[in-house]
């Protein structure tokens, strides 16, 4: 399915090669592709990264130098009504697959947050970061 406006919106920014596997992969899946995240501000990674640290929350990213922030990351979730389908680990595998094969298709590595070293074996040591994209 296509991305709707939403999701399109908040691929501005991010790096074209990455752009064109997202919205690949989107026409692959039976079901709607949500774009959470693309570009991220430095003020926005700051408060992030606070989230778990010194701010109430729990630990939503390890790092202050993400990929968000030069456009060379997205975070990507299957949506239904409106909703977005945080636990859904099966329509987040199915994300995968489609990005890989769309990634392969055009030539453009990627690399998933739930499975670092690209295995095949995502969460296997307790990775949760599914929405999570990358150029490799
Ligand atoms: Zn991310």
């Amino acid at each position: 399915m296509n991305l709707d406006e939403r999701s399109e919106k908040r691929l501005v920014g991010v790096n074209d090669a990455l752009v064109s596997v997202v919205r690949r992969a989107a026409k692959k899946l039976p079901f709607t592709l949500f774009v959470v995240e693309g570009l991220r501000t430095k003020e926005r990674q700051a408060e992030l990264y606070a989230q778990g640290r010194t701010k109430p929350g729990k630990i939503v990213t390890w790092t202050m130098a993400s990929k968000h922030l030069e456009g060379r990351a997205v975070d990507l979730a299957p949506i239904a009504d409106g909703v977005i389908l945080w636990n859904d680990s099966a329509k987040f595998d199915a994300i995968a697959l489609a990005m890989y094969s769309a990634s392969k298709e055009l030539g453009v590595p990627v690399r998933w947050g739930a499975d670092w070293n690209a295995n095949g074996k995502p969460r296997e040591k307790g990775e949760t970061d599914s929405p999570h994209w990358e150029l490799a």
